[in-house]
């Protein structure tokens, strides 16, 4: 059974579907903060079921040309309405950024990932969206479309806080993810109560490496604050350093340490600080594994 308020039907609301990126930033301008953006509708017609928002119009950018796509592009490029599902077959994907795919094998279900898109995943900026750490640790850069023209922003400026991005009026139309530095190794996980669940902890690695030091390392963490976000003084106590086995428990010690996790459904806050440790830890020296070229 649902909680009766799951079963509660939508709230009557006005429907645009715009063909054109100019058409919905138009849209947005005129209706404001009455507006809400649809893309695959797996997050937002949930909330809106839940009466946590009730928007008086949506408009649905599905059917814009030209959103749905990703290719290499002097690195890889995603438009914001690539599905879950197609990121997860998607070979280069899986043969060039594993941490991202590693973030797709225990996305929702198969329905969910054929209906969710990577921009939704993103502008939803939920403390556990899955694609946010890989991506993050990547350098992703988002383009912003809106009334004042178009910019770029990194992910990692992005998201304000649960729930709140520095989105103004404005899709996002793509993202780009920077080419794989030279002896590069990434990795994302997630610890989950049951499959098709949210995460209760996540974290994300990108490690570079040369004879035994680590050139540059990017940690993400998700589900232990009110953002994913990176645990720069973990970072910084590996970079530019020699990698040893005392190091790499410190870094995961300081991780856990810039973690501020709550007590929710999903777990608890004692156990959150404990397993970031631990994951961090496992996902260090499985970057660095990759990034020597050890394993795949
Ligand atoms: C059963 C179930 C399981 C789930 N499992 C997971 C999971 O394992 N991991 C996970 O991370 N998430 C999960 N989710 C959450 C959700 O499916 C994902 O976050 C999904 O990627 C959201 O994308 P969407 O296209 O459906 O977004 P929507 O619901 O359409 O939109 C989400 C928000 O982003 C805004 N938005 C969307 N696209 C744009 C854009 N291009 N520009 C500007 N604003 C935009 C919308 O206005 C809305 O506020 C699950 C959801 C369900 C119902």
């Amino acid at each position: 059974m649902f909680p009766k308020e799951i079963t509660k039907t939508l709230k009557l609301f006005g429907y645009f579907n715009p063909h054109e990126v100019s058409e919905a930033v138009l849209l947005l301008a005129q209706l404001g903060d009455k507006a809400r953006v649809l893309a695959g509708g797996t997050d937002l017609i949930h909330t809106m079921r839940l009466r946590q928002i009730t928007p008086e119009y949506l408009i649905n950018i599905k059917d814009i040309v030209n959103l749905n796509y990703l290719k290499e592009n002097a690195g890889l490029e995603m438009g914001a309405l690539t599905r879950i599902s197609t990121i997860k077959e998607s070979e280069i994907i899986k043969q060039k950024y594993i941490s991202i795919y590693e973030a797709t094998e225990w996305f929702g279900s198969p329905q969910v990932r054929n209906m969710a898109t990577v921009g939704g995943n993103i502008c939803r900026s939920s403390p556990s969206s899955d694609l946010i750490p890989p991506l993050m640790t990547l350098g992703a850069v988002l383009k912003l479309v809106g009334p004042r023209g178009e910019r770029k922003v990194l992910l990692e400026d992005f998201l304000l806080r649960a729930g709140k991005t520095l989105l103004d009026q404005e899709i996002l139309t793509s993202i780009f993810v920077p080419p794989m530095g030279k002896n590069s190794g990434t990795a994302f996980k997630k610890l989950i109560r049951s499959s098709q669940d949210l995460a209760k902890v996540s974290c994300a690695v990108n490690i570079s490496v040369e004879g035994g030091r680590c050139r540059d390392i990017i940690i993400a963490l998700g589900a232990v604050a009110d953002k994913v976000f990176r645990a720069k003084k973990a970072e910084n106590i590996l970079r530019n350093e020699e990698i040893t086995d005392e190091k790499i428990k410190d870094v995961a010690q300081r991780a856990s340490q810039e973690a501020q996790p709550i007590t929710d459904v999903r777990s608890t806050a004692t156990y959150r600080s404990h397993v970031i440790k631990v994951l961090v830890e496992r996902l260090v020296r499985l970057s660095i594994e990759r990034a020597e070229g050890k394993c795949g």
